[in-house]
This record gives structure tokens, C-alpha cells and sequence, in this order.
């Protein structure tokens, strides 16, 4: 039976390992914090006592942590999967991370014998434990045929960008549009409040009009409602993802204002709640002078 090993198991990555024991493969899986595991334990994975005892003998490693620094850690650190890999065995990386991440993980793993694609993901959390994530691939052809078997149970749709790194380019550039576009929504809302517009009315015509984007349904009524429950996609999670756009752009583009603006926004976002929705930059934006 072929053995996957799955690291991080936060909101996203619970339900990708799930979905990984329901397609029938073999799973050992590790957490930072062991108590998010207990119930894929309960369903038959294998609890390993590091991110390398995890790796010891699996076909692919797959990882689902929060940065680059988390990324690193569990790659290259102590105890970190890729000094117990074997040759030829596939490295998976589904966190968002930045391009310049990306690819030095790729020099390192290859200069190890490992084969590795960057290969982050859009979905919420139910997309990924019901195996519907969109994968952002960047990887040589013949590596994503290797790695393809792998990938079927995460997702519905594989869009493969190029070679390794170009999936991030990607996902970041997506999730930078995301930031401009909750940021600029958290201003609109805040200027028909205070101008005393009809607030259900507002809601109901933003998110059946024309700037009526997926970010922008999903955002307004929770935004006018103040109501931020099930909060998927948190405040540190967007300004990481914007700050690595951003820092992708200046190797890139003399000047990016609009992005500047929406990460100097996911600042404030940030210090005002990390851990919170990212919509919840209202609480704050709204506050009148
Ligand atoms: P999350 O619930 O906050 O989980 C983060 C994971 O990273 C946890 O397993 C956490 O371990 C681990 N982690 C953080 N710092 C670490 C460190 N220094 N060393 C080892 N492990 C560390 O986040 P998530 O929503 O699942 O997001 C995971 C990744 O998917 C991120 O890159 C995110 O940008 C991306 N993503 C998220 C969504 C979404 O809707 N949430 C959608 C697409 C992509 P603990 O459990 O011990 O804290």
C-alpha cells in the first residue's frame, strides 16, 4: 500500500490528510500539536513523533503549514522530513509560501535526490475535506505525472503553471487580488454606513452587481452584519499572502500602489486581530474620525 506522509494539520490540511485515508493510501501524519490529530488517529493514521519519522519509507510527503518559516521546519529543520526521505520519493508543497521560498526548498530537496513541486491550493476548509481544491501546480511535466496519483484526492482541478515556483507566482497574484478586494469592500461598506445608506439594500446590490466577485459576495452581508462566525481565512494568513505578493512584485514591477495599499491595509488587519476573519478590518475602518 503506498504510504503518504501528511504535515500540518490545521484547518486545511486536516481535511486533505482525510481525504487521503478515505481514497484508501496508507497515512502517517504530524502536527506541531498532536491534539489536532486525534480523530484522523481514530480513523487509522499513524501517529509520528516528528516530521522525519513521518517520512521515514513514505512515497510522498505532503505539507500543509501556515509560512516560510513553518515550511522550513518541517522540510529542513531538526527532525525535518527531508534528511528521512528516500531518493526519488516526492515532496508536495501545498502551504502558500513566497516565490523565493519555493524555490530554494526546490534547490535543496533536489540537491537531496527528492523530487519537488509547489503546489498551493484555493478552497476553504470544506473544499479540502471534500476533496474539491483547485491545485496551483508548478512542477516539470514528467514530476507532475509522478506526483499526479497524489494530488487526485485533494481536488477537482489541477492548473499547472510551469516549472517550480510558477504555482505560487500564481496563488500569491490570486490572493494579492483577494486583498485589494476585501480591503477596498471594508472602505465601501464603511462609506455608505456613515453616509446612511439602507445597509440591507447596500449588502443585497453588492453582491448581485457588477463588482459582485466570489470575495465580495462571500464579504459584504458579513461585513454589515458584523458577523464573522466561521471564520475560515484569518487577518496573519492574508497579509502573509499579501506581503509575499508584494515582495514578488518589487522583483518585478517599479511600482505596485493598488497591492502597497492593500498590504499596508492587512497591516492594520493584522494588529487589530491576527487570528480573526480577514473581513473583520471593518471593525476598524468604520470607525469614523
Ligand atoms: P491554520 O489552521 O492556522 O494551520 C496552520 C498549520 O501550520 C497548523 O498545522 C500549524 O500547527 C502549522 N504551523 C504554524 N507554524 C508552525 C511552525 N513554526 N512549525 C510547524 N508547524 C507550524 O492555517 P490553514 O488555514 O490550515 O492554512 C494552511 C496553509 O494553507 C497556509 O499556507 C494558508 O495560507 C493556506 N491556505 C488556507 C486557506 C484557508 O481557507 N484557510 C485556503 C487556501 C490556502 P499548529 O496546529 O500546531 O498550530
Amino acid at each position: 500500500m503506498t504510504l503518504v506522509a501528511f504535515i500540518g494539520l490545521g484547518k486545511m490540511g486536516h481535511g486533505m490528510a482525510g481525504r487521503y485515508l478515505d481514497a484508501g493510501f496508507k497515512v502517517a501524519v504530524w502536527n506541531r500539536s498532536k491534539a489536532k490529530a486525534e480523530d484522523l488517529i481514530a480513523r487509522g493514521a499513524r501517529w509520528a513523533a516528528s516530521p522525519a519519522d513521518a517520512a521515514a519509507e513514505a512515497d510522498a510527503v505532503v505539507t500543509m503549514v501556515a509560512d516560510d518559516e513553518a515550511s522550513r521546519r518541517v522540510w529542513l529543520g531538526q527532525d525535518g522530513a527531508a534528511a528521512a526521505m528516500t531518493r526519488g520519493a516526492l515532496a508536495i508543497e501545498c502551504s502558500t509560501v513566497s516565490y523565493q521560498h519555493a524555490l530554494d526548498m526546490a534547490r535543496e530537496l533536489r540537491s537531496r535526490g527528492l523530487i519537488y513541486i509547489d503546489c498551493p491550493v484555493t478552497g476553504l476548509p470544506e473544499a479540502a475535506a471534500a476533496g474539491k481544491l483547485t491545485l496551483l501546480v508548478g512542477a516539470e511535466p514528467a514530476d507532475l505525472e509522478k506526483v499526479r496519483p497524489y494530488l487526485a484526492p485533494l481536488c477537482s482541478t489541477i492548473r499547472h503553471f510551469g516549472a517550480v515556483g510558477t504555482g505560487t507566482v500564481f496563488k500569491l497574484i490570486n490572493n494579492l487580488l483577494g486583498a485589494v478586494q476585501i480591503a477596498s469592500l471594508a472602505e465601501g461598506v464603511a462609506i455608505a454606513e456613515q453616509a446612511g445608506l439602507d445597509m440591507k439594500l447596500v449588502a443585497e446590490a453588492l453582491s448581485t452587481g457588477a463588482v459582485a466577485s466570489p470575495q465580495v459576495v462571500r464579504h459584504s452581508k458579513r461585513m454589515v452584519a458584523r458577523d464573522f462566525s466561521g471564520a475560515s481565512f484569518t487577518s496573519a494568513l492574508r497579509h502573509k499572502d499579501a506581503a509575499y505578493a508584494v515582495a514578488l512584485a518589487e522583483t518585478l514591477l517599479p511600482g505596485v500602489p493598488v497591492s502597497r495599499a492593500a498590504l499596508a491595509a492587512y497591516d492594520k488587519a493584522k494588529a487589530h486581530a491576527a487570528d480573526g476573519d480577514e473581513g473583520q478590518m471593518i471593525e476598524f475602518v468604520s470607525q469614523p474620525k
